[in-house]
């Protein structure tokens, strides 16, 4: 299938670009590195009446270490990211996930922030975003704000990004020495979106578990944060019938999720211990 026909404007500045989205409202939309956005235009899932390029924004590349944090441009590709010292060096999580997205070639085109922006709830990178305590600075008419990825994720491509909002960069609190990550996800074929996957952080004092591909965002598994906190594999793995509760999908019913879940978290419990 073809697009239905759209304006295209290629912003040279994030103010020109705000401008842009302030004008059109709901009519425009950001296109980034194409991977989700080109297939949705070519079904028709969406048909925006203007596509803005933010492509050009400088502003928005770049993987920097700031005040604790690292930070991690809207425009940094996924295999960018990939090979980052970076990331592998102070956000080891994110690491691990990227060669869990689609292939190569996609990656390739495919942003950082371009992910967290459309937030597809089986995606690996909200997930690590919210698995680290993370942040998103986002630009908008209004001016800058940072929102915690706690509140960012709202609800199914929900996010606290509103019409004529920017995702400028993606921050991650640096790890301390004793923090230990784990990454699984279970799909059919390598490359595929997560049927169910776990993005987790534990260190001394208490453990970040969120899982994707259960529901409508990524989701915290509280209780079993707090079993797994206290040192009980077991009780983290029973309280998940609390903490989840999948709904069925094309591929598996939520029964089969909830199963998966508790595989996964079996699974990367081993890289989770000091
Ligand atoms: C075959 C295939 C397999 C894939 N498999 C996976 C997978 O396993 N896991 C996975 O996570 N992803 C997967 N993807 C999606 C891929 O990771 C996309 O690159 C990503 O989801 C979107 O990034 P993008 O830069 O391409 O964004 P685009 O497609 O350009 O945009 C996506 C959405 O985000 C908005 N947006 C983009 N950037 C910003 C910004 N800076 N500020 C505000 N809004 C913005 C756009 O308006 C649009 O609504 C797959 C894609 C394909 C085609």
């Amino acid at each position: 299938m073809k697009p239905r026909s759209f304006d295209y404007v290629r912003v040279k500045s994030l103010a020109e670009a705000v401008i842009a989205l302030a004008r059109h409202g709901t009519e425009a939309k950001i296109i980034a590195g194409g991977q989700s956005l080109v297939p949705l235009l070519n079904m028709r899932m969406a048909s925006p009446a203007i596509l803005v390029d933010i492509n050009a924004l400088a502003e928005l590349r770049g993987i920097s270490l700031e005040g604790g944090s690292l930070r991690i441009g809207a425009l940094v590709r996924q295999a960018e990211a990939e090979g980052s010292v970076e990331i592998a060096k102070h956000a080891p999580l994110i690491a691990k996930a990227l060669p869990y997205i689609g292939h190569f070639a996609i990656r390739n085109r495919g942003t950082i922030g371009g992910s967290i922006a459309l937030a597809d709830p089986a995606a690996e990178l909200p997930a690590c975003l919210l698995a680290l305590g993370g942040e998103v600075e986002i630009e908008g008419a209004k001016g800058a704000r940072t929102v915690k990825a706690d509140d960012f994720f709202k609800d199914l491509y929900e996010t606290a990004l509103g019409p004529g909002d920017v995702l400028i960069a993606i921050r991650i609190p640096v790890p301390s020495k004793d923090m230990r990550f784990g990454f699984s996800e279970l799909a059919r074929r390598h490359g595929d979106f997560a049927m169910a996957g776990l993005a987790a952080c534990r260190d001394g004092k208490s453990a970040r578990l969120a899982f994707f591909g259960v529901g409508s965002t990524p989701l915290r598994a509280k209780k079993a944060e707090a079993a797994l906190a206290k040192g009980s594999l077991e009780e983290a793995v029973a309280v998940l019938d609390h903490d989840l509760d999948p709904p069925d999908d094309i591929h598996s019913s939520g029964k089969v999720k909830l199963h998966l879940a508790k595989t996964l978290l079996r699974r990367i419990a081993p890289e989770l211990a000091a």
